[in-house]
């Protein structure tokens, strides 16, 4: 199974909550586990400024490309700016593309980094400066690969800048599962927001999981999905608030990748989040998704036909 990787993808952030090595040691421990093979990783090309401009304002790609932010929109953020740090989330895009095409083509797409879900047309913001997956899926579409997407986003933290780019847009539904009592606020909302109490544990996560992905497949057919694996519902975590155990999040990603093989429908991973007090956790947690994911690879092929 190929899986989109560069070592740049390190957002260079030094000592922050964020690890921003995790790609790098993600990557590591796949190769060491045997998981993949060297070959089996392709280096995408950066996003071109015109892939980016399918979802963020021209102004805001410039002043990025440009050192032109404020010191308030920085601050927003919520992580130093650096030229590397642009030069990684344009290199992410580029992957999170390739990633869709793999999918397309294999049934299962790996991006080992991405998962970008805060990040608005005209800001950056919770550490997410653009948007990754609008960009994969407003690329892939204007490619015509595909016409219809879903998000499938089981990141800690509601996707708001994912609600706040497709809502109105009927050509890609948005499904949201996350603690309610946390960043972001407001939450725009997505096509279903799944809104969990403080201390959730894995049967009632999985349970709700459950319901919602039937719900979400009941209302809409997508052609490819995009799945934005955070490893922040885990118990550990020092930003969510829910209890999942490491075992409960290998089975949330089984039920995820179950339910789009039953429908045949692609799926394209992200990491997104991860913020586990041992960094080990995170990059275990990861792993965890990548490994899952390999069993259901080549059970798909093109998009979807519903
Ligand atoms: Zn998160």
């Amino acid at each position: 199974m190929r899986v989109a990787y560069s070592d740049q993808y390190d957002l260079n952030l030094g000592n922050h909550v964020f690890p921003s090595a995790k790609y790098r040691l993600v990557k590591e421990r796949l190769l060491h586990e045997n998981l993949i093979s060297p070959e089996e990783i392709v280096e995408p090309s950066p996003a071109s400024d015109d892939d980016v401009a399918l979802v963020h304002d021209r102004d805001y790609i410039w002043k990025l490309k440009n050192a032109k932010l404020s010191h308030v929109e920085i601050l927003r953020m919520e992580i130093p700016y650096s030229p590397e740090l642009v030069r990684a989330v344009w290199l992410s895009a580029g992957g999170s593309i390739l990633a869709g095409r793999l999918a397309l083509e294999a049934g299962v797409g790996v991006n080992i980094g991405g998962g970008f879900h805060h990040a608005f047309p005209d800001h950056g913001e919770g550490f997410c400066v653009i948007h990754d997956v609008a960009v994969a899926i407003r690329r892939l579409q204007r490619d015509n690969l595909i016409q219809r997407a879903m998000t499938v986003d089981c990141d800690a933290h509601q996707g708001n800048g994912t609600a706040a780019i497709f809502g109105g847009d009927e050509s890609v539904y948005t499904l949201s599962m996350h603690q309610e009592n946390n960043y972001p606020y407001p939450k725009p909302p997505s096509n279903l927001d799944v809104n969990l109490h403080d201390g959730v544990q894995d049967a009632e996560y999985l349970t709700a999981l459950e319901n919602s992905l039937d719900k979400a497949l009941a209302e809409f057919s997508p052609q490819v999905i995009f799945y934005l694996a955070g490893a922040d519902p885990y118990r550990e975590d020092q930003l969510g608030g829910l209890k999942l155990s490491l075992q409960g999040l290998e089975q949330r990603d089984r039920m995820v990748f179950e339910k789009m093989r039953a429908k045949n429908i692609p799926v394209v991973i992200t990491l997104a989040g991860g913020y586990a007090r041992q960094v080990v956790d995170t990059i275990r947690i990861h792993c965890n998704t990548v490994k899952t994911a390999m069993e259901f690879a080549g059970s798909a092929t093109g998009p979807a036909e519903q």
